[in-house]
């Protein structure tokens, strides 16, 4: 009998390129910029909401965007 409740293998695994928040969390590096960019600004904005002082919230949001950009071109220089 088939194993069905294998357990989906972590991106990471799957060959895709991918970029690893801070948090943990994966993202996709999609060859489309403009996906990219709210696939980034949907997770930025995730962070933003943990934190109840809007400027915290905004200082912590400016944070991942930076570093999740920056992620972006060193994936894509290791790709080239
Ligand atoms: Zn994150």
């Amino acid at each position: 009998m088939l194993q069905n409740r294998q357990k989906p293998k972590p991106r990471a695994q799957t060959g895709l390129p991918i970029i690893r928040c801070r948090c943990g969390v994966e993202i996709l590096l999609l060859p489309d910029l403009k996906a990219m960019d709210n696939a980034v600004e949907t997770h930025v904005r995730s962070h933003g909401r943990k934190e109840k002082d809007p400027f915290k919230a905004a200082a912590e949001a400016e944070h991942v965007r930076d570093d999740l950009i920056k992620k972006i071109f060193q994936e894509i220089n290791r790709l080239e």
